[in-house]
């Protein structure tokens, strides 16, 4: 039987149990009493998350956790936010060639690329007129592309665009150009942020247990590694994203210890903006080739993992229903089960792709608000940090 860890007391009044020690539920606790109970229980953990108590979660029914997170974002509004961005991939050419990635090449394959300075101000240039509040760059690790690189991008495209948000770099990039650097991540992350840094995406994080990582990603930081290069970004004012990618080798135990480092650290930061729970693809990628992952999970634990994480997660202003990975049906369903953000147009996405998503390479704007009205959300259009920036009734 599973308790909810909730004490006998508690427990035995709301349940039959016959001489055998069946148990039985009464007619009054189905399924309304169970919800309730579930939502109290959840109420009085949210003060002591542990990874115990999270990992628990996932052996409840999924539409039962789908209520109770839409509950909570029900409480701030029924509205499902959207940025209009463009994601720019400068290089793919990576060191670190992890058994989860299908997005890196070696130098000298035939699709190998890293762009120039001028080529990378051409997107952007492309992006703002197309409406882009937000920048989204991300690479590879790259020995050839140094500090100066995004400096000098940075620069440029404050002096050109200042009103456009820069969010760049995930933890792994900053500690590999520290390295290269030969200089603390301290000193890489102010020398971005003067250059016009503003925030950073949640990428890297895979999920935060050592042991995972060694498999699918061994030459990336650490689990505590990523969370300390966050919690420096925080402590500088360049706040971020969380990710999570989850559905490859990874247990719901490792989700659970994942879900709350995560919480822990922005019960002490508050820099963290968003959490994006990534569901992995692996077409392309080693982990598929070693038969490691042969496929895909099922929308039910998509749907659970979303529902938990924003159930954990209520110290996060959003959890991200990200489209290019759900597809779009699945991201409009996780809309009622704790998603309130659908991302962004995007323009053009690379990482995802590689690994076989076949979801466009961008939403209209037109069809993300018809996602968000099919959702049976108001649906309202945010820049990086969630200001609102206009409303769609
Ligand atoms: S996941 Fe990132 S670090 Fe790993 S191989 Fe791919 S691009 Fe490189």
């Amino acid at each position: 039987m599973f308790t909810l860890g909730l004490s006998r007391d508690m427990l035995y009044p709301l349940l039959n149990i016959n001489t055998k020690g069946y148990v039985y539920m009464r007619e009054y606790q189905k399924p309304q009493a169970y919800y309730r109970m579930l939502q109290n229980w959840c109420e009085s953990k949210m003060e002591e998350w542990t990874p115990k108590t999270i990992e628990e979660l996932f052996a409840l029914d999924v539409h039962e956790l789908g209520k109770l997170a839409d509950s909570i974002n029900r409480r701030n509004g029924n509205t499902v936010t959207f940025v209009v961005n463009r994601h720019i991939n400068y290089t793919n050419i990576c060191v670190s060639r992890c058994p989860l990635c299908a997005f890196y090449r070696n130098v000298g394959d035939s699709d190998a690329y890293s762009m120039s300075v001028d080529e990378v101000l051409e997107k952007v240039a492309e992006a703002v007129k197309m409406g882009a509040t937000e920048l989204h760059i991300v690479g590879s690790l790259n020995p050839e592309i140094n500090l100066e690189y995004f400096e000098r991008i940075f620069g440029r495209i404050k002096s050109k665009f200042p009103h456009v948000i820069i969010k760049a770099l995930t933890a792994t990039e900053i500690q590999f150009l520290s390295q290269i650097e030969g200089t603390s991540v301290e000193e890489v992350l102010s020398r971005l942020k003067d250059a016009g840094l503003q925030a950073m995406p949640g990428g890297g994080a895979e999920i935060l247990d050592d042991g995972i990582r060694e498999v699918i990603c061994p030459k990336k930081v650490k689990a505590e590694e990523w969370l300390w290069i966050m919690e420096i970004a925080h402590s500088i004012g360049i706040r971020s994203n969380a990710t999570m990618l989850f559905g490859h080798i990874e247990k719901p135990k490792h989700r659970a210890v994942h879900l709350y480092k995560l919480w822990k650290l922005q019960e002490r930061t508050g820099g963290f903006v968003s959490f994006i729970p990534l569901l992995f693809y692996l077409e392309n990628t080693e982990l598929n080739a070693l038969g490691l992952v042969e496929e895909k999970t099922d929308a039910v634990d998509v749907l659970k993992t979303i529902a938990i994480s924003r159930i954990v997660l209520q110290n996060f202003s959003s959890i991200r229903a990200y489209w290019v990975a759900l597809g779009e049906k699945l991201a409009q369903v996780a809309l009622n089960y704790g998603a309130n953000d659908l991302d962004g147009t995007l323009m053009e996405e690379r990482v995802t792709h590689a690994a076989g998503a076949k979801t466009p390479l961008m939403l209209q704007i037109n069809k993300i608000l018809g996602l968000v009205k099919g959702a049976n959300k108001i649906a309202a259009e945010r820049d990086t940090f969630y200001n609102i920036l206009r409303r769609y009734s």
